[in-house]
């Protein structure tokens, strides 16, 4: 047998990510025949020789760089380590991307992606509703350190996207445009590539075009990759559908090489990378993706199905119901390549109503996240998105009766039965 660690195709046939999944970029002769890469649970790294330290250091501080297909030597685990650096080539395979960094949180992938490309004084421009955490990020320490923002409705369209530019642009240099889309919990679509088609007009204005980062964490690279549809960098919560078995925290960025080495070298200044154990963890987790993925896709269009005909639910936010008389149908058709398995639904009867369907549940579970093979179901208004004052929740459409579902790979009839008895007065 050949070894074929890091080559992507059989001659001419290209293989498929979920088959690198098992082998890519690691050479089992390295670690004594090991079929699994193992968890380099290590700080640091032995140097040869005195001269190869030095070396690597100018590599890891980019006083030199890299020639093409030479690897980075390895320093200490801030920087670098053989699982992460395994886990991150593989990420970047399923987001179609040149390179990736991998972080110890979805949080901090997002802060060190907006720190490495944004300097006070610059703005960045959201779509709203955006990931709590990100919200108070853009809004709080962003903002105390100069960093200015401006959001716009994701349900508005394009028209709110491009007021929001201009006003950016009177404000000062447009770092970064981000984009979650679909957005949570009511899963409004963002088109991508008009986003980019806008951005790029107005780039010719500035000195650096803006960066489009889109926040992939709901529809995760099965269904979406932005990076086709013309975003320069796509984040992930790994927490969430690519860990998938809520055992973990973590989060990546991936993108060109030039846009990730800006970024890594942020993260392994301010430390927020993601530390070995957790990297093996997601080697673990990228073999399953896709079938656990199918899997709650398929289970979630079947539960979908039972409530949209049930009495008591009065909406349902799931791209897959869409109406071709939408605009929003036109982006989902063109940008996703399936509905995913996190929705919404409305329950008649308010907040008394939405509690006691989820006090009643029996199989799916009470807690917030998603995307793990366990389904899960919480309350927006009262949990995840508590901290947005009620007027604007009214406005974005997150009532008192609404529940947010993420479906796991459970027996979809099984779910069905446990939301049928728990939807019963
Ligand atoms: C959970 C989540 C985050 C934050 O990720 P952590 O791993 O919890 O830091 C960011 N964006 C979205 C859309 C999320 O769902």
């Amino acid at each position: 047998m050949t070894t074929n660690y890091n080559k992507k195709a059989i001659g001419e046939h290209q293989l498929k990510p979920e088959s690198l999944m098992m082998g890519y970029g690691y050479d089992p002769q390295l670690s004594e025949g090991s079929i699994k890469c193992p968890n380099f649970q290590t700080s640091t790294f032995v140097f040869k020789s005195a001269r190869d330290g030095k070396d690597f250091f100018d590599v890891v501080s980019g006083r030199r760089v890299l020639a093409e297909g030479e690897q980075a030597g390895l320093v200490y685990s801030r920087f670098n380590n053989p699982t992460l650096e395994i886990a991150e080539n593989r990420i970047a395979i399923w987001d179609g991307a040149e390179d990736c960094a991998i972080t110890g949180s979805g949080m901090s992938a997002i802060s060190t992606t907006l720190l490495a490309l944004s300097r006070p004084g610059d703005v960045i421009v959201y779509s709203e509703p955006i990931y709590g955490g990100t919200d108070t990020l853009i809004n709080g320490m962003l903002k105390q350190m100069g960093i200015h923002a401006v959001g716009f409705m994701s349900s508005e369209g394009i028209d709110a996207y491009k007021a929001a530019l201009d006003k950016a642009k009177s404000m000062g240099n447009i770092s970064v445009i981000l984009l979650e889309t679909p957005d949570n919990p009511t899963n409004n679509l963002v088109d991508i590539a008009a986003c980019r088609e806008v951005a790029d007009k107005i780039a010719s204005d500035q000195d650096v075009a803006p960066v489009i980062a889109v926040d992939n964490t709901m529809l995760g690279p099965l269904w979406q990759t932005p990076l086709a549809h013309g975003a320069d960098l796509c984040l992930y919560s790994l927490t969430k559908y690519v860990g998938g078995h809520s055992d973990l925290v973590g989060g990546s960025c991936s993108g060109s090489k030039a846009l990730i080495t800006r970024i890594r070298r942020v993260r392994n200044s301010i430390g927020t990378t993601m530390d070995s154990n957790t990297a093996w963890l997601i080697l673990r987790s990228l073999e399953t993706l896709k079938i656990r993925m199918q899997a709650s896709n398929e289970g979630a269009a079947k539960v979908v199905a039972f409530l949209n005909e049930h009495p008591v639910v009065t909406r349902i936010d799931y791209p897959g119901l869409l109406k071709e008389s939408d605009p929003q149908y036109a982006i989902y058709k063109k940008q996703c390549k399936g509905a995913g398995s996190t929705f919404s639904f409305e329950v008649a009867g308010g907040e008394a109503k939405a509690f006691a369907v989820l006090d009643k549940l029996k199989l799916v579970k009470l807690a917030v996240s998603l995307g793990g093979t366990e389904s899960l179901a919480q309350h927006p208004a009262a949990m995840t998105h508590s901290g947005v004052p009620k007027e604007r929740r009214d406005i974005i459409g997150i009532t008192e009766g609404l529940i947010r579902i993420s479906i796991g790979i459970e027996d979809p009839e099984d779910l069905i039965a446990d939301l049928k008895q728990a939807l019963e007065d």
